[in-house]
């Protein structure tokens, strides 16, 4: 059974590290390119397979869109079938823990790509929902869910007879499963093979049916699945596949696949945009004016201490770094940043002591007169601007 190679990370591929820029994938792109394009190794595979490579890489590292969805989600974010394996039909199954390794992917309910299997009465595929909460998804964890799945009756080992008795060959089509039936058509006598009705096409019967599963030959169980969430899970709605936890109707045949529809909470404060947190910040309009040290609460239950500079307006964002969200499958440790909208707060003058109110009402004599005549100048200009550009009414 052979297995796909494992794919090589495309970094990797151009021998470069994750802070490349533009200009070094575009180096590294070219002279690897000349080194192994194919005129130049006429008949050599490897070289071939090699300058493949190299063109994908540069595919991926060269479209800024598709190289975020790589650097954020690996070979997932941007083949959504990726580690689907179609070469294996014979199913050998993951284990767990390679869930989240080889298969992950199917981005926004995309079923595409489902291997297909050659096993007769394959089981049926189960969907199930599973909700993280924000802060889940962002930290990861691990998760238990019971999943109830029809798997063949162990009371009767699946053959739907009570132990002790055996399923008996049936009558109708001597165990064959399949009958012929011999009609006269207009282009003479013409046979025809149907599934035997009274086996159902198992060519055998049973006469005493197992008390457990009352013939049917499976039952439902309850299975405990466990799953692990990696940090930086994407909140956008994915679903993953777990292999081989969908319902097993017989002994010795393959079961199902169990889609896991994975949704995120959403959290009172904290936004999420990929690998990054964002929330606002509430400040006075005098630690805009003046600038301040403050102390701001994180996603992860501590406190960041923030420089908000003079003259910060509002609206701007203040990042504080590496308290974003963990870059998926990263297994370095390294994470997004936090985006801080500030938000002005202008107080009520009746809020103000009668020390404050005074100095401001000072200050503001000072300052008005500037700030009327540049408003005026502002003002005039859009006017003007405006004026201009008046379509015309008169009716020719
Ligand atoms: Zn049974
Ligand atoms: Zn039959």
């Amino acid at each position: 059974m052979s297995k796909k190679p494992e794919k090589r990370d495309y970094y990797e591929v151009l021998g470069l590290n994750r802070n490349a820029t533009p200009d070094d994938i575009k180096k590294a792109f070219r002279s690897l390119a000349k080194k192994y394009h194919p005129d130049l190794h006429p008949n050599d595979k490897e070289a071939e397979e090699k300058f493949k490579e190299i063109n994908e890489a540069n595919d991926v590292l060269s479209n800024p869109s598709k190289k975020e969805r790589y650097d954020q989600f690996g070979f997932a974010g941007i083949d959504p079938t990726h580690g689907i394996d179609f070469s294996n039909a014979a199913g050998e199954g993951f284990g767990f823990d390679d869930i989240f390794g080889d298969i992950f992917g199917m981005f926004g309910g995309n079923r595409g790509g489902r291997r297909a299997r050659q096993v007769r009465r394959r089981g049926t595929d189960m969907e199930m929902d599973l909700k993280l909460t924000f802060e889940e998804a962002v930290f990861g964890t691990k998760k238990d869910i019971q999943v109830k799945r029809r798997v063949p009756c162990d009371n009767c080992n699946g053959s739907g007879a009570e132990p002790g008795t055996k399923p008996e060959k049936c009558p109708t089509c001597n165990g064959r499963g399949q009958v012929a039936r011999t009609q006269r058509t207009p282009f003479g006598l013409m046979q025809q093979i149907t599934t035997c009705s009274a086996c159902e096409g198992r060519g055998e019967i049973i006469k005493k049916k197992c008390s457990k599963c009352k013939g049917t030959r499976v039952i439902t169980d309850i299975d405990k699945i466990h799953v692990p969430i990696p940090p930086g899970f994407p909140d956008e709605g994915v679903v993953v596949p777990i292999e081989g936890k969908g319902n097993m109707e017989e002994n010795g045949s393959t079961p199902g696949d169990l889609y896991l529809n994975v949704t995120v909470d959403t959290n009172p404060i904290f936004r999420r945009d990929g690998k990054h947190l964002l929330r606002d910040l509430v400040v006075d309009y005098f630690q805009l004016l003046m600038g301040d040290d403050v102390s701001v609460a994180t996603l992860d239950g501590t406190q960041v201490k923030v420089k908000i500079p003079p003259g910060t307006k509002p609206g701007s964002d203040l990042r504080v770094e590496g308290h974003g969200v963990p870059i998926f499958r990263d297994g370095k440790g390294k994470r997004g940043d936090l985006f801080l909208t500030i938000v002005c707060d202008v107080p009520k003058l009746k809020d103000l002591s009668q020390d404050e109110r005074k100095t401001i009402e000072m200050l503001a004599k000072k300052r008005l007169d500037k700030v009327h005549e540049r408003l005026n100048a502002q003002e005039e200009e859009i006017q003007g601007q405006q004026a201009q550009k008046q379509p015309s009414l008169d009716d020719e």
